[in-house]
């Protein structure tokens, strides 16, 4: 059931008496006693909608499930997943991208929430897959090894709780960068605000250890596995910012702006060997 056809606007489904529902966008779905609202709590998945379909859901459901676990949330099934994710997609137009948003939040009570909204991939966003971003290294204030024996900091989760994530993109705009690269307080490199850092060096492409603490990128790991059968050899390697500067090529990874390659790095202009359109190539293949 939904609210009729859709004109690439935005779009909302909600779980709701045993089933998918798909209620008109601006509808109110949430309590406002939804502790999702009030502490951050819930976790989420952004999953990108291409010719009308989601062909990486999977790789998103076993993230969601994994931060499901991690919070001690009740966990939702991926048949739930799915037919919220078809009932926000349905009528959505194939020439349109667009960002399917998952949530779980704890709710109120004992009664968790699980929706799905669907809005076009931003302009700002298509702009940097095509021509690239600047970024500013920030640090993230923990050691590299504390979250991995520290599960309440959550590590490897991806919750609702990305205040300080769009805290940092926010000093990166008012230092004139577009996006952040963090490192933990001995210097090693984690991830993005929204992204995976991925480095080309030496003939391979490298990616920080998820023992940090950071999450694990579904387009990294697609890119790996590609990467890998075309004979591009891959490592997961602790890196510093001085290595993103003796690098080829700096990418940030994620799944809805795909491979944006890194123009410049804390104020130096830095290339990229030729080498973006290759990964484009390879994560456009699988
Ligand atoms: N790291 C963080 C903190 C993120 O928010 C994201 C984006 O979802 C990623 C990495 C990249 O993950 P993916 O490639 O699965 O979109």
């Amino acid at each position: 059931m939904h609210a009729g056809p859709v004109d690439g606007a935005r779009a909302v489904a909600v779980w709701r008496d045993g089933g998918a529902v798909r209620v008109p966008a601006d509808q109110p779905v949430v309590t406002a006693f939804d502790a999702g609202l009030a502490r951050g709590d819930g976790v989420f998945e952004s999953v990108l909608v291409d010719g009308g379909a989601t062909p990486r859901l999977a790789d998103h459901l076993v993230r969601l499930q994994r931060s499901t676990a991690l919070l001690d949330l009740p966990a939702v099934p991926d048949e739930h997943w799915r037919a919220l994710v078809a009932a926000v997609i349905d009528g959505w137009p194939a020439g349109v991208e667009g960002v399917c948003r998952l949530f779980l939040t704890r709710g109120e009570g004992a009664s968790p929430t699980a929706l799905a909204l669907l809005a076009p991939v931003g302009a700002d966003v298509l702009a940097q897959r095509r021509d690239g971003i600047s970024v500013v290294a920030l640090t993230y204030g923990l050691a590299a090894d504390v979250r991995a024996g520290a599960p309440w900091l959550l590590g490897g989760a991806k919750t609702l709780s990305y205040a300080v994530n769009m805290a940092a993109q926010r000093h990166a705009h008012a230092v004139g960068a577009d996006d952040v690269v963090f490192t933990s307080v001995e210097g090693r490199l984690l991830e993005g605000p929204t992204s995976t850092v991925v480095w080309a060096a030496g003939g391979t492409l490298h990616t920080p250890p998820v023992d940090t603490g950071i999450l694990a990128g579904t387009t990294q790991a697609r890119l790996f596995a590609a990467a890998e059968a075309d004979g591009w050899p891959t490592a997961v390697s602790d890196g510093t910012v001085a290595d993103l500067h003796g690098a080829d090529a700096v990418w940030l990874l994620s799944g809805i702006r795909g491979a944006a390659r890194v123009t410049a790095l804390d104020g130096v202009a830095r290339g990229d060997a030729g080498l973006t359109a290759r990964v484009q190539e390879l994560l456009a293949r699988r």
